[in-house]
């Protein structure tokens, strides 16, 4: 069937990088003279139909700026068999005949459930600061994140250096270790606690008081917010009540979202450029059900499913380098 009209939006936690992703998608579709409908707050607005419509001069201005002017929102309705035939319906009403959508894993998930149940040809862009997704090396957001954490542990190590005190960096990742094991590499943490390893508080308690107790300056412990031993505030806690660390100055800092926020790197906004365009080329071609990424860089295209059952590895060779030099 010929694409006539299709959809974008972005949804899930937003990323630097999804307005230039979103450009990018409108810019090319026009190419190709296909209409592009916006949709708004991603699957809640699918299901609601909170569309607008979208041409080339709707999109200037917004490549170098932060969050996404489509909303996003996590949608409990999309999850259930009759939010998705609610959305299908409303896509139908618009004559929306093919998606571009952009998000993580969740998002590409129920991509693929809502393609497999209604057959609205979609393609996938990972949109997610967390690079937790098989099938790109990079995911959009990421490297802004990545920065944004090492600009901040920059700032902490001046003031940790300058009371000798040691301070646990809470980043983001749930799930995934990229940026705490790279933005501890980047920031010269001395040690990175990530999901994918496990970690014996005792050994962490060990190496840390070995590190404050051999040099007289501070140490920098970069956490992931869901390593197995809890976040940052709670391996302070176990810290404090063992009576080796009395003496130790110790501080917590949590980024948060910080780690959102913020004007997309050069690098996010080439990616995000290169994969909306991609995007739309996918679905004039007829792919569906796929999520554009890029590897080695060269543009590929993974069937959704493999995006989130398989697991992207992180490279233990870093976890490596951050003992060698610390
Ligand atoms: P991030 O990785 O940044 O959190 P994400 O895309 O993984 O982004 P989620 O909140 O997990 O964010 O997913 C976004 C939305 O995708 C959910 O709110 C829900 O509407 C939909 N979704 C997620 N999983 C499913 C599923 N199994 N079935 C149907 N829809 C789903």
């Amino acid at each position: 069937m010929e694409l006539r009209r299709i959809g974008v939006f972005t949804s899930g936690g937003d990323a630097p990088g999804m307005n230039a992703c979103v450009r990018a998608v409108v810019r090319t579709a026009y190419t190709f003279d296909l209409d592009v409908i916006g949709i708004r707050r991603g699957y809640e607005g699918m299901i609601e139909g909170d569309f607008v419509e979208m041409d080339p001069q709707s999109v200037s201005n917004i490549l170098q700026k932060g969050g996404t002017l489509l909303k996003s929102a996590r949608s409990e309705r999309f999850r259930t068999p009759e939010g998705r035939a609610r959305a299908a319906e409303q896509l139908r009403k618009f004559g929306i005949d093919g998606l571009v959508g952009i998000g993580g894993d969740g998002t590409l998930r129920g991509a693929a459930i809502f393609y497999e149940e209604h057959g609205i040809p979609i393609v996938g862009c990972p949109g997610t600061i967390d690079n937790d997704l098989f099938g790109t090396d990079e995911t959009i957001g990421y490297d802004t994140a990545l920065n944004t954490a090492i600009e901040n542990i920059d700032r902490i190590r001046d003031t940790a250096d300058a009371h000798n005190r040691l301070f646990l960096v809470e980043v983001m990742g749930r799930d995934a270790g990229f940026i705490a094991l790279n933005s501890g590499i980047g920031g010269g943490a001395e040690l990175v606690l990530i999901p994918e390893t496990f970690t014996e508080m005792d050994k962490v308690k060990k190496r840390i008081h070995s590190l404050m107790s051999a040099q007289s300056r501070s140490s920098i412990v970069v956490v992931a917010e869901g390593d197995e031993l809890g976040g940052a505030a709670k391996i302070a806690n176990a810290l404090r009540a063992d009576p080796r660390f009395e003496r130790i100055d110790l501080r917590v800092c949590i980024l948060g979202h910080t780690q959102r926020g913020g004007a997309p790197t050069a690098r996010d906004r080439v990616l995000a450029s290169r994969l909306g365009a991609a995007a739309v080329e996918a679905l004039v071609e007829g792919h569906t059900n796929v999520m554009v990424g890029i590897i080695n860089n060269e543009i590929k295209l993974t069937p959704t499913r493999n995006v989130w059952q398989r697991k992207k590895t992180i490279n233990y060779e870093l976890l490596k380098l951050t003992d060698l030099l610390s």
